[in-house]
């Protein structure tokens, strides 16, 4: 079997983190099997889909590197198409015109729910053969006991009473399919043969059976993945944090969101695992059961590791540094867990801001934290292997051996910063001469 997937996704938003993780396990899948992926943006929705959005999802795909084949098909331009299997549907009575009022069908769906049924319509037009209405309906057998069932390859079988679907709606006229009908016909028409998706749309499979089985096609391989979740375990959205792809662009490299979220419902050999690797080990069938948590302190971890690996030209063209010497990459990549954190060592590449209150270490009076560091520029050119050692001298020599009395003043000197790497390390990239600068700036602002 030729083995075909689809990245069906709808431009009413940016690309959500929740989709990504769902094309991802789509692509992994396609890669292993040799098999193609279709590109259709679900824009059935007018009101709601836009172009900015459409930008948005291809160059997120782009940047993570989820390529497909073949061209992006857009369900807009396909409306001939859905009109011509609409058309037979009516023809052939398995789609009727429904003319209920949304508040009919309100007072129909509140009464359900006092009836503790599920809500569906279940309609009264279906024998009146009108030649127009208010949507077209597919014809569900409301009084069937048959059990509509289909072997999910994450989730196992899973079954629904026909009786309870209702006459769910399939287009709002001859020229706009709803997603029930645009999705069918789109993924027989293009031969998809593994429809893997978010498990929210489990409920819509019965319905999607229906219609294949209307249209006498063989059913595809569904497979329903977990949702992602928030940290408080509901459907990541964004009172939880970004969930755009692309607000993660400026922090975050791609491989390490893809590695991130590759592992949002499927545990893989290692943490850090190149897409080749998920490729081949990557299973439908362990495909996690139930939702997975999107934490972001995983990510920043993630996103560390690859981080470090960066060579120097490379990270300063990624962080937008190219100021920052090449002796400072490695000190800061071991250190960054998100890009624009490079912003916190800007000392290595410019005179640092700082108040001069800053320079005080415990109860040090300005006479003694002036002698610290006038002392301290004394060593400013001694050689980087002895330079720890001199440090420590001053300190037991003037101050009863309070390492802090010395490294305290120079590191804010230095850095402007109550923390920041050893003064020594940042003496290496600096130089003696921009050393000695710092060192007299930081003795004048105590004098002012
Ligand atoms: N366009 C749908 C969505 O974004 C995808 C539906 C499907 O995979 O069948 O949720």
């Amino acid at each position: 079997m030729k083995i075909k997937v689809r990245f069906p996704p709808s431009p009413t938003g940016n690309l959500h983190v929740g989709t990504t993780r769902t094309m991802i396990y789509n692509w992994l899948f396609a890669k292993q099997n040799k098999g193609e992926i279709v590109m259709r943006l679900e824009d059935t929705d007018t009101e709601r889909s836009n172009k900015e959005f459409e930008a948005d999802i291809m160059n997120s795909l782009k940047w993570l590197g989820l390529d497909w084949d073949g061209p992006v098909y857009r369900q807009s331009e396909r409306t001939k198409l859905y009109r011509k299997y609409l058309e037979e549907f009516l023809v052939n009575k398995k789609a009727f015109w429904c003319n209920h009022s949304k508040e009919e069908l309100e007072v129909e769906n509140k009464n359900q729910i006092e009836a503790k049924e599920p809500p569906r319509h279940v309609c009264s037009h279906k024998q009146d053969n009108l030649e127009t209405g208010v949507v077209i309906r597919v014809s569900v057998d409301s009084n069937s006991d048959r059990t509509i069932s289909f072997n999910d390859r994450v989730k196992g079988k899973i079954e629904f009473k026909e009786s309870l679907l209702g006459d769910f709606a399939i287009a709002r006229n001859l020229d706009s399919a709803l997603y029930h009908f645009a999705v069918v016909i789109d993924d027989i028409d293009m031969e998809i043969s593994h429809i893997i998706r978010g498990d929210d749309h489990i409920s819509n499979t019965p319905k999607h059976i229906l219609i294949y089985e209307a249209l006498d096609k063989p059913l595809p391989i569904f497979a329903h993945i977990p949702l992602v979740l928030g940290t408080d375990r509901s459907k990541l959205s964004k009172r939880h944090g970004a969930t755009a792809v692309s607000a993660y662009k400026n922090d975050y490299l791609p491989e390490a969101l893809f590695n991130f979220l590759g592992f949002l419902g499927y545990t893989f050999s290692k943490d850090i695992i190149s897409k080749e690797e998920m490729v081949a080990e990557f299973e439908l069938e362990k495909v996690h059961q139930s939702g997975a948590v999107f934490d972001i302190k995983k990510l920043d971890w993630i996103n560390s590791q690859y981080i470090k690996k960066l060579p120097p030209e490379e990270f300063k063209k990624l962080a937008n540094v190219p100021e920052l010497p090449d002796e400072a990459v490695l000190i800061v990549t071991e250190r960054l867990e998100k890009l624009s954190d490079i912003q916190n060592f800007n000392y290595l590449w410019e005179k640092p801001k700082y108040e001069k209150d800053v320079l005080q270490w415990k109860e040090m009076k300005p006479e003694e934290i002036q002698n610290s560091l006038l002392q301290s520029s004394f060593c400013a050119g001694v050689e980087i292997k002895k330079l720890g050692s001199k440090l420590d001298e001053i300190a037991k020599d003037n101050f009863g051996g309070d390492r802090g009395a010395v490294y305290w003043p120079l590191r804010v000197a230095l850095s402007g910063k109550k923390k920041s790497p050893d003064p020594i390390e940042i003496i290496k990239i600096l130089g003696p001469k921009e050393t000695k600068e710092r060192i007299n700036e930081a003795k004048k602002k105590l004098e002012s």
